[in-house]
């Protein structure tokens, strides 16, 4: 049984935590650096990104995790997640820190106001139907680096993407029931690869 960690220092780490242990994970919340030790993959979950990078820094968590990951963690991020692990961060506070190992360029709230929050049914590689994506004040992909693979796209914009042992989108997979997206994350934990390689 694998054993994943959820960074649980913020946001909706419950319902990830929740569509792990369906799909017979062993979960682990994440609150200390030490807590990191072990894993065979880790979830970073939306929230704010603002507040988690503060209390990355402040818990002593960020140099550790940034450090596992560099060194091939499996990581999941989604939203918030999502800007935790991009190298270019754009509407974001001068204070914010980022674990930079995802070459990627996000606008934080990049959809806007008027549609701060919607669902959108899309077609995710690796998938066979598809997938009811929920947007939450989502981060917008505004560039993609050349070795970075988009598993999904919403409008023109890259809304799931995949790297080495990085796996992250813009949208929340773990608020609906569907377990899918995380059986991907588990697939690139297990073959140790990229999320949808070997197909
Ligand atoms: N807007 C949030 C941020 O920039 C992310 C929103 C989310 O994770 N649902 O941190």
């Amino acid at each position: 049984m694998p054993i994943v960690g959820v960074l649980a220092l913020q946001g909706a780490f419950n319902a990830h935590a929740q569509a792990l242990r369906q799909l017979n994970v062993e979960v682990r919340e994440v609150r200390l650096p030490h807590d990191l030790d072990g894993l065979d993959g880790v979830v970073l979950p939306g929230g704010e990104s603002t507040t988690m990078s503060q209390l990355l820094l402040s818990s002593g968590i960020f140099d550790v995790l940034t450090e596992r990951i560099t060194d091939g963690l499996p990581v999941l991020g989604t939203c918030a997640g999502l800007i935790l692990l991009s190298q270019r961060v754009l509407d974001a506070r001068p204070d914010q820190v980022s674990c930079s190992v995802l070459d990627v360029t996000v606008r934080r709230n990049g959809y806007g106001r008027q549609i701060d929050s919607f669902e959108a049914d899309i077609d995710v590689m690796g998938l066979d139907t598809p997938f009811t994506a929920v947007f939450i004040r989502a981060p917008l992909i505004e560039e993609v680096g050349s070795g970075v693979e988009i598993l999904a796209s919403h409008n023109g914009a890259a809304v799931a993407v995949a790297s080495q042992n990085i796996l992250a989108a813009s949208f929340h997979p773990e608020l609906t029931s569907d377990v899918r997206f995380h059986e991907l994350f588990l697939h690139m934990i297990s073959s140790g690869s990229s999320a949808s390689s070997g197909r």
